[in-house]
């Protein structure tokens, strides 16, 4: 059985307790990995302190860029044992897991390219005799909390800006998929960052807890659940530290009846079935316009039946089980609740049995249609396989339903009609919108949400705002004698 050590101070280190990794397909343990002490945190955060001042935030730009540079490299060489390994350990298919390695490289490489071009401003003041100029200065030690579906895909939005603008970091990933977090970890080290610059501890709430309320943390990036992210952010103000959140979302994919539609259910099934719907970015409810609805239902609905279900690390393999028990107790009990609310049932609706699939926590893609805005599957979370297809007649009733959630994280809008398209996004509350696309992602383009999806950006230049703060410097070079009642400008 593997054994995955954290990383504290540049060395593998160990707890008095572990974990068991279980793998979703067989249901047995796989891995087994430290379940960290609040001590055990406290000597990450206190390595990654001592590394940000005496090391880290005096280290130019362009040798935290090298490194960054050294770890993308190591990375796309360890993509296909990465892969495996995240996709044992969370159940995605082999195919997704293999390119969030290779899009993790990338967004080291985009924000490696501003580790030397961290530019401030200098201001013209009134005074011509004071010169002013602004610096982008680092936060310290940065908590970096993930969740199990996709580890370092989710990192990879947050280690990266972190480590750019001079940060340490403290990674925390979720007790459900830690194994790839702690090798990235030890690929940093071989690689040469400093001791202390990126550690990791794993665990469960209680580590996280012990992370979030250490006083030398400055920062705290987060993704994860809604809740989880509230208590964060309320923890975290006591002591005013700035937090990110990236949280979960009812993200709705709304097609026209001008739409080509071939396109729009290849969108659809992707922005839902992909990964088993454990995505913050779902597609989970299907907006459809009353001309095309029939032939959109009856089009999803053949597409989910035929979606190839089984082993995560086959690259036929479609669709793998869901991550971890809890999670798939939860989305049985969500499907019950719709089709106790009168949802029909079109496709899936519980357990999907076939050769190969007992022993994993394997669910039947589900589509419900009819499904009104008011039910617990039209405004709840599912982070599962599940679709909810609710129809509209007009664009002002799609807007109403798009936006009458709590969640604001994206959406998508398929239509051939440009005027449609601008008049639609102009109105939607999210933080990301996709036209005649879904899940499309790029090193360059911001991504965060709004409501009770979290706030805050991540990617793109935004996410270096998330990690450094303006310094403001005046200088007066005038050598004059001034009143110290006055004010000076
Ligand atoms: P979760 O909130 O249960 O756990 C996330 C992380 O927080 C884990 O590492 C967990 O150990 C840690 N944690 C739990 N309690 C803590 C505490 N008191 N203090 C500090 N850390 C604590 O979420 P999950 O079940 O792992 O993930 C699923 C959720 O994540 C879904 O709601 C999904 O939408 C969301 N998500 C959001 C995004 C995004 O970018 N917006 C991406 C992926 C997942």
């Amino acid at each position: 059985m593997k054994h995955a050590a954290m990383i504290i101070d540049g060395k593998p280190a160990e707890a008095a307790a572990t974990r068991e990794a279980i793998n979703p397909y067989t249901g047995r343990a796989w891995a087994t990995i430290p379940d960290a002490s609040a001590a055990d945190v406290g000597t990450a955060v206190a390595a990654a302190d001592r590394a940000f001042r005496e090391n880290w935030r005096r280290t130019p730009g362009v040798e935290r860029a090298r490194l960054m540079h050294a770890l993308a490299d190591a990375l796309v060489a360890e993509a296909e044992p990465m892969a495996t390994m995240e996709s044992t350990d969370n159940g995605k298919i082999i195919r997704e897991t293999s390119s969030q390695m290779l899009f993790a490289a990338r967004n080291l490489r985009f924000f490696a390219g501003y580790a030397d071009k961290l530019y401030g401003r200098t201001i013209p003041l009134d005074n011509p005799s004071v010169f002013d100029y602004t610096r982008r200065r680092p936060f310290g030690v940065a908590a970096l909390i993930t969740a199990w579906n996709s580890p370092i895909g989710l990192l990879a939005n947050k280690l990266p800006p972190a480590l750019a603008t001079g940060n340490t970091v403290v990674i925390k990933p979720s007790e459900h998929a830690s194994v790839t977090t702690c090798e990235l970890a030890r690929l940093a080290c071989e690689v040469g960052f400093p001791p202390g610059v990126i550690n990791v501890v794993t665990g469960g709430p209680a580590a996280g807890e012990a992370l979030i309320t250490d006083p030398a943390v400055a920062k705290i990036s987060f993704t994860g659940g809604s809740a989880t992210g509230i208590h964060i952010a309320e923890t975290a103000a006591r002591r005013l530290v700035p937090v990110t959140l990236e949280l979960g979302g009812k993200s709705p994919n709304i097609i026209f009846d001008d739409a080509d539609l071939d396109r729009a259910i290849v969108g659809a099934v992707s922005g839902i079935f992909a990964a088993a719907g454990q995505t913050c970015v779902a597609g989970s409810r299907l907006l459809v316009h009353r001309p095309v609805y029939e032939r959109v239902v009856t089009a999803i609905a053949e597409r989910a039946a035929a979606i190839r279900l089984g082993d995560p690390l086959d690259p036929a393999t479609e669709m793998g089980p869901v991550a971890n028990e809890p999670q798939y107790q939860r989305i049985l009990g969500l499907i019950e609740a719709a089709r106790a609310e009168g949802a029909v049932l079109v496709a899936g609706g519980g357990r999907a049995e076939g050769p190969g699939l007992a022993d994993g926590l394997f669910i039947a893609p589900t589509v419900f249609a009819d499904v009104r805005p008011d039910m617990r599957i039209a405004a709840e979370e599912v982070f599962g396989p599940v679709l909810s297809v609710i129809p509209f007649e007009d664009e002002d009733e799609a807007v109403r339903i798009a936006n009458g959630v709590e969640y604001g994280l994206a959406a998508a809008v398929w239509s051939r009609n440009i005027d449609r398209v601008y008049r639609v996004v102009d109105q939607l509350e999210v933080g990301s919108v996709w036209v005649n696309t879904y899940r499309s992602t790029a090193a360059q383009a911001p991504f965060g949400g709004v409501k009770r999806s979290g706030y805050g950006r991540e990617r793109g230049e935004d996410a270096l705002a998330e990690y450094t703060y303006t310094q403001n410097v005046m200088t007066d070079w005038s050598g004059a004698a001034r009143d110290p009642f006055v004010i000076r400008t």
